[in-house]
């Protein structure tokens, strides 16, 4: 492999579900839920499939796909997009995110990004060769919330930032980000001509009440925000990596450019499915919304039982837990022994960090689970004692 990729090796997710399949581990590791999404949904792509829709759709998307995910934004965040030119239809989020830094990093410009940060940031800034300038989150001590510094922020972004990227609902420590925290953000990009990236994979997942507030509604940030989301979270459909990029049509422009040589188009059938589910499904969407923030609940109440520091989660579908309390310190060695010990696979925070001391004492489990193996990893996870 090419020198910027080495060192990437098998990414954290592959290799913990790996294992925990190997060991016949509950997988609370890689986040993907283990019911399926909504029966109309699935009933919807299976019957386009035998009706024939099984060629090629166009490269930026099905148009229906591409009106509901305009007419979506519209009503829940009051967001302008003309579907032909400024809503585009990505291989999930993932290939989304790829495309558009790939279409707007130039070798050598900096990406100012929050870490503990998504995995696969890192990776597409270094295919671009850009330059990595990571703000850390860390708990804040009144309330264990994660956020950054408002000095370290300011002092990352500078004229040699091209690209911020912001996760909100954030994985893995699930802040939403406050409109005071992105109105700081929106003004560096501003003030130093900066375009946004956002994941916001987990947009409808958000707990106790609080919402997600698109960076792109920001004054002056419609028109320097790409803005990524994908069906998979929304509708517990992680395999149909169906995603969308949002944004001005210059923007977009760039990331056709790119993406059209990277997959060409995405699922057809399934992008007809989220279309109609985007509106149809508003019901079960808010629904497993209040499931998940109950199960976020339970395996918070189980991992404290086994003895780890919790963290708090507003959003997305992961706790980060602090393993020193049970007198480990190194969350790589005991994840991995977590799975042959007790059958339970998380994953170790630290791979999230730009310097892995800033992660090492926490491990990160996913609670998109049943509540049984939620109850069943967590009774394994206290009898380790
Ligand atoms: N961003 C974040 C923060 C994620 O957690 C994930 C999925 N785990 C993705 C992007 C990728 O989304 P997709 O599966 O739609 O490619
Ligand atoms: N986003 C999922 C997670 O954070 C994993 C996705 C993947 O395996 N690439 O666990």
């Amino acid at each position: 492999v090419v020198k910027r990729m080495r060192g990437f090796g098998e990414t954290i997710f592959a290799e913990m579900t790996r294992l925990a399949n190997e060991a016949g581990a509950i997988n609370l590791g890689q986040g993907f839920p283990d019911t399926d999404g909504p029966r109309s949904l699935l009933e919807d792509a299976a019957r386009r499939l035998r009706e024939g829709v099984n060629q090629y759709p166009p490269g930026p998307g099905r148009i229906e796909l591409r009106a509901a995910v305009a007419a979506d934004r519209g009503e829940r965040y009051g967001l302008e997009h003309d579907p032909e030119t400024e809503v585009y239809v990505t291989v999930g989020a993932t290939a989304g995110i790829a495309a558009s830094v790939l279409a707007l990093v130039e070798p050598g410009d900096e990406v100012v990004l929050f870490e503990p940060m998504y995995d696969s940031y890192s990776a597409v800034i270094a295919l671009a060769q850009g330059v990595r300038r990571p703000v850390t989150l860390r708990p804040s001590a009144d309330d264990a919330r994660y956020t950054f510094d408002p000095e370290e922020l300011a002092a990352a972004i500078t004229p040699r930032t091209r690209m911020v990227i912001v996760n909100t609902p954030h994985n893995p420590t699930g802040t939403v980000f406050t409109p005071e925290e992105l109105a700081l953000v929106a003004r560096l990009c501003r003030e130093n001509d900066v375009i946004a990236l956002t994941d916001e994979v987990y947009e409808h997942l958000t707990f106790d009440g609080v919402a997600h507030v698109p960076l792109a509604t920001l004054p002056g940030m419609a028109e320097r925000t790409l803005s990524v989301s994908s069906a998979g979270k929304t509708f517990s459909v992680t395999g149909w990596k169906v995603g969308w990029v949002t944004g001005p049509a210059p923007l977009v422009n760039a990331v056709r450019t790119v993406n059209q040589f990277l997959t060409f188009s995405a699922n057809g059938a399934q992008q007809l499915a989220v279309a109609d589910a985007l509106r149809g499904e508003r019901d079960w969407v808010r629904a497993q919304r209040d499931a998940l923030q109950a199960k976020r609940d339970r395996l918070a109440a189980g991992l404290a039982a086994a003895g780890f520091g919790v963290g708090r989660a507003q959003g997305a579908y992961f706790l980060m837990a602090d393993i020193r309390p049970l007198g480990h310190d190194d969350g790589a060695v005991l994840a991995r022994s977590l799975i042959h010990r007790a059958g339970v696979a998380a994953v170790p925070a630290q791979v999230f960090y730009a310097d892995e001391r800033e992660g090492r004492h926490l491990v990160r489990f996913a609670f998109c689970k049943r509540d049984e193996v939620l109850d069943e990893a967590a009774a394994r996870l206290r009898s380790l004692g």
